[in-house]
């Protein structure tokens, strides 16, 4: 099916950007583009650098949800929308854009360490929600996460709904949970990985018989609906014993040479999560050249270039640090994260992003852990806490916390109202108050 032209569709109300719904901010509009399972092929890179610079303001962000999004967009929407979905960055239907929130691992299909390659359900799943017309009325947050075991995972972000393998007598199951995360959700049940598909269009036809208007999300449907109800309801059978597998729960770094079953992958960052033009076209002109001629975006806001030819990695990687990519993990900008702040978004009492670069150059080289800063308590950057999170109160000021499982939100206020260079003192610490 042919996606439609912009005049043809009128995007349901939603705060949160889509590919027609583009919505306002200070520094002009933003154009979410919603990638398939993170994938983005070299000529869709190059079509949206290009948009970009004919269309908006030449800022592209790399997501915490591995999609990208087009910053500062001027008046020509329909320019805009047309060149994507020429470049086959649309849905097949416009109704299904919201919902296409279907997160992998970056290295899916490829990982040593995977129980399965998640892509064919991943395609099955992500045509369910696009096809099916009950499931476009699904929250533009609502977010499933599909996950073969790989060691390059994210397991903190919470998901209203994550699957995730395990082995069982010889085969592959998908062990499942509901508004958790892979690191701490609580398992339900499982099915084998064949009955996947049918387990996820369960799932969401049973939120929606349950689920008032008012509730969006599965964190709050569960709030008033006990989990055994919801999982009374569900027209599958799933295994309720012998499904407490344990999940390895190390996973591997996401920046530098990334292995994988065969060949080599190159995991590259642009700082604080921003892309030039320039830089997106670098990656792309480089997973062209020497890789499989795609880029996969991550939940680290970063980019991973799969199957590079082992001789030239460290070409690969010196291009892209010329073009501004971080490509090492103990490069200082790589453990922090900034919402758009005060220069973007008229929310924020800080410029987030200037303050970052700031608090970057004051923090110890090689040291774990990651500090978050956000200009008001949304926490648009990062989706789960940070080891250290600074919130702003005023431009130039904020409070500092430090991650605490007993604690909810940010975690423990450990000092306020600090400078950038007062938080940044403050940071030096002994590696387990920081470790992620
Ligand atoms: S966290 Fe707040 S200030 Fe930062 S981008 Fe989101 S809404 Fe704006």
């Amino acid at each position: 099916m042919t996606p439609p032209l912009p005049s043809e569709v009128s995007p349901r109300p939603s705060a949160c950007p889509g590919l027609w719904r583009i919505v306002a901010a200070r520094d002009g509009g933003i154009c979410r583009i919603k990638l398939p399972g993170g994938l983005l092929l070299a000529d869709q890179a190059d079509a949206v650098a290009d948009a970009s610079e004919r269309f908006a303001a030449g800022v592209i962000e790399a997501t915490n949800r591995a999609n990208l999004q087009i910053r500062g967009v001027g008046q020509d929407h329909s320019g805009l929308v047309e060149h994507l979905l020429a470049a086959g960055l649309g849905p097949r239907d416009a109704a299904g854009d919201d919902v296409r929130n279907l997160m992998l691992s970056p290295l899916a299909g490829l990982d040593p360490a995977m129980l399965c390659d998640t892509r064919p359900l991943a395609g099955q799943i992500l045509d369910l929600l696009e096809s099916t017309p009950r499931f476009h009325k699904l929250s533009a947050k609502f977010a499933v996460q599909l996950d073969g075991g790989e060691a390059l995972a994210m397991l903190e972000h919470a998901h209203d709904l994550w699957l995730s393998a395990m082995p069982r007598a010889g085969r592959v199951w998908l062990r499942f949970g509901l508004a958790s995360s892979l690191s701490s959700g609580q398992v339900l049940g499982a099915v084998p990985v064949e009955q996947g598909l049918a387990l996820v269009r369960a799932v969401l036809e049973r939120f929606l018989d349950l689920a008032t208007p008012e509730q969006s999300r599965m964190r709050q449907l569960l709030q008033t609906c006990p989990v055994e109800h919801f999982l009374e309801g569900l027209a599958i059978q799933v295994e309720t014993t012998a499904v407490a597998w344990q999940r390895p729960t190390t996973t591997s770094p996401w920046l530098g040479v990334l292995p994988q079953r065969q060949g080599m992958a190159l995991g590259v960052a642009p700082p604080l999560g921003r892309l030039t033009p320039a830089m997106l076209r670098g990656a792309a002109r480089i997973a062209r050249q020497w890789g499989d001629g795609s880029l996969r975006l991550s939940p680290w806001q970063s980019l991973v270039l799969t199957s590079l030819e082992p001789a030239e990695l460290e070409n690969a990687r010196a291009q892209l640090m010329a073009c501004g990519m971080l490509c090492h993990s103990e490069h200082p900008l790589a453990r922090v994260v900034a919402c758009t702040g005060s220069s973007g978004c008229a929310k924020a009492q800080a410029d987030t992003k200037a303050d970052a670069v700031t608090l970057a150059g004051l923090l110890p080289q090689g040291a774990p852990g990651s500090v978050h800063l956000s200009a008001c308590p949304r926490s648009c950057a990062m989706a789960h806490p940070a080891a250290a999170t600074l919130l702003a109160r005023a431009p130039g000021r904020y409070d500092l916390y430090l991650r605490d499982a007993r604690q909810p939100g940010f975690g423990r206020l450990r000092a306020a109202n600090l400078t950038a260079e007062e938080a940044g003192v403050m940071l030096d610490l002994p590696t387990e108050h920081l470790d992620d």
